[in-house]
């Protein structure tokens, strides 16, 4: 159950809550009702009446838990469009997650003329921002660093600001920012309202609370639930293939009987039949849109085994009871444990076994960890089906439907056609038949196109993997292919060569040195290039314009129990082999 805070112990009732009995302005609510939210998540309904009502707030909550709209709805809902000065600041971790609050902002002011939100953060044009700053926006969702550069610059002014969101409070801890954001708070007016969201609360953080917030609203998402033991619980980590493309091959190869794909809006369940029927599978949206006739006759063909494949939304598939529902795919993650008990539990039942499988990105990991916490039972990782797994698929249920055609097939017309073509063609009948299997599998080749080359981390660590039993130490070092103009394949970014304090002396593998990087600066696998490890430090090739913040955080990641100090290093040679031992001369 979603309970309110320690400050007003009465426990929030936020099932029913739909965003109409929240208060939020009525453009803000159509806007939503367009983007497809059926009705608030949880920590929505526990937050948004404290932040219109003024509060501040400390909510705990995680990636995917819907927190975003939580704050950035009421903020909305709040702030005057006419007037253009800065009246809501929210400060986030990333340049990621600062971008991507700011388009969740822009979406949910869609109806809301005038409106300007600005991000801001490290690694982007000043001049750029300067510009935008002048211009002025209604909100500004910015890192810290650069945040605080624009103060010290003064070219931010937020003596009116009204507003002030600290967003993944806890990752900004951790990446070394709290003092820039005690700054920031410092330079912001005593009676601004104040929202802190984190998924932990480490003692700083509770100390920034207890020094900064006004007797603050506490929003917690608490959940007692447990799970069905009949039901197997899987976890996928997205990655290397599109959640489309995992879900075909996963239906391609997994038994099962009927299924419920869960999905956050009402437009992904209508999306998301549309592909899967494209595909082949016979699959059914389920959402709030549709009149209760409608939704009826679908749970019925499911139900009747007409319809295999449900696509749904929470609200749209609570308390539904078909005994047939062998799987359920948690395509989209939901907001909180309980929810996701409440879904999985569509399985299982009458004393059936079942299957859960749970789509997490690497963002949403904590949440998986929640739920394992609080159902107390642990989710498998689970890798998708390999390309030979899938061929033996696509034969056995060939030849299985051949078989059953065999008596069909005892035509005179059609013998006679097929000798006929044998003759005209000059070909054997296991060469003609052979044609009529590609005709017939077409669309579904029972050998399938090669996947594209893997991506990311997969292709680093298979090739430190292999290079570890290599005797030539400089081997391990990381060399993606490039192109003539010596840029890697697929990027036209131009790189920059660091230097990082870890080397042979530490035993570092290439794959832990992209992995660290890909994991703290948020840079994408692909785009790291060449790694050359040396005795006590190493080189690394990243795309130039680095954000300040990413640079500070690397400077502070620790590989090997080694701080990283990356710092700059121009005119090294990546394509030349280190000295031998005996010479003093560095690169
Ligand atoms: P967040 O936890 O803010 O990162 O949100 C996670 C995802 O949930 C985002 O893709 C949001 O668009 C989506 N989301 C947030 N609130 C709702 C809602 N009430 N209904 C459906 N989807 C939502």
């Amino acid at each position: 159950m979603s309970s309110d805070s320690s400050t007003s112990p009465t426990a929030v009732k936020t099932d029913e809550i739909t965003f109409n009995d929240l208060g939020l302005l009525p453009q803000v609510v159509k806007a939503l009702n367009s983007i497809g939210y059926e009705k608030p998540s949880p920590i929505q309904a526990a937050t948004i009446p404290h932040v219109l009502g003024g509060h501040d707030v400390v909510g705990m909550a995680q990636t995917g838990t819907g927190k975003t709209a939580a704050f950035a709805l009421p903020v909305l809902s709040k702030i005057d469009v006419k007037k253009k000065h800065t009246q809501a600041l929210v400060l986030c971790p990333t340049r990621e997650l600062a971008i991507q609050v700011a388009e969740a902002f822009q979406s949910y002011a869609a109806n809301l003329k005038g409106f300007q939100v600005l991000p801001i953060y490290g690694g982007q044009d000043m001049r750029t921002q300067l510009r935008s700053l002048q211009r002025g926006a209604q909100v500004v969702v910015a890192t810290p660093g650069r945040l605080l550069d624009h103060i010290n610059r003064r070219s931010i002014n937020l003596n009116s600001l009204d507003v002030l969101v600290l967003d993944e409070a806890d990752e900004m801890l951790r990446m070394g920012f709290i003092d820039d954001v005690e700054s920031i708070l410092e330079n912001t007016p005593d009676d601004r309202q104040i929202a802190l969201f984190s998924a932990t609360m480490p003692g700083p953080i509770r100390r920034v609370a207890e020094k900064y917030l006004n007797e603050p609203k506490e929003v917690r998402i608490e959940t007692a639930v447990t799970t069905n033991e009949n039901i197997e619980q899987q976890y996928w980590l997205v990655s290397g293939a599109s959640k489309l493309e995992a879900l075909t091959r996963m239906l391609e190869v997994e038994e099962f009987d009927g299924m419920i794909i869960f999905v956050r809006t009402k437009t992904s369940t209508v999306d998301l039949a549309d592909r899967l029927n494209a595909r082949g599978f016979s699959a059914s949206p389920l959402n709030g849109d549709m009149n209760q006739a409608l939704r009826q006759r679908t749970v019925e063909h499911l139900k009747a085994g007409k319809l295999d494949i449900l696509v749904a939304t929470d609200v749209a598939a609570r308390g539904l009871d078909v005994n047939r529902i062998s799987h359920v795919v948690n395509f989209d993650i939901p907001y909180d444990e309980e929810a996701y008990v409440h879904r999985i539990g569509r399985t299982g039942r009458a004393g059936r076994t079942g299957k859960a499988i749970l789509f997490v990105t690497n963002r949403e990991r904590r949440l998986l960890r929640a739920i394992e916490k609080t159902t107390r039972q642990s989710i498998k990782a689970i890798s998708l089906p390999s390309r030979e797994e899938l061929i033996d698929k696509r034969a056995s249920q060939f030849k299985a439907a051949v078989a059953k055609a065999l008596p069909q097939g005892n035509n005179k017309l059609f013998q006679e056609t097929v000798n006929q073509l044998c003759e005209e063609e000059q070909v054997s009948v296991e060469e003609l038949a052979s044609a009529l299997v590609y005709l017939v599998q077409k669309d579904r080749p029972l050998v399938p196109p090669k996947e594209r080359a893997p991506r990311e981390r997969k292709e680093f660590s298979e090739k430190s993997g292999s290079d570890r039993h290599s005797r030539d130490r400089n081997s391990r070092d990381r060399n993606p292919r490039k192109d003539k103009k010596g840029k890697k394949p697929g990027s036209n970014v131009p790189m920059q060569v660091y230097k990082i304090a870890v080397g042979h002396n530490h035993e570092v593998k290439p794959g832990e040195i992209v992995g660290a990087i890909a994991n703290e600066a948020g840079v994408e696998g692909r785009n790291i290039g060449q790694i050359r490890i040396r005795e006590d430090h190493s080189f690394v090739e990243l795309p130039k314009g680095m954000p300040d913040d990413i640079f500070s955080s690397l400077k502070k990641t620790r590989v090997r129990q080694q701080p990283l100090k990356i710092q700059k290093a121009d005119n090294v040679d990546m394509d030349r082999n280190p000295r031998p031992k005996r010479s003093n001369k560095k690169d």
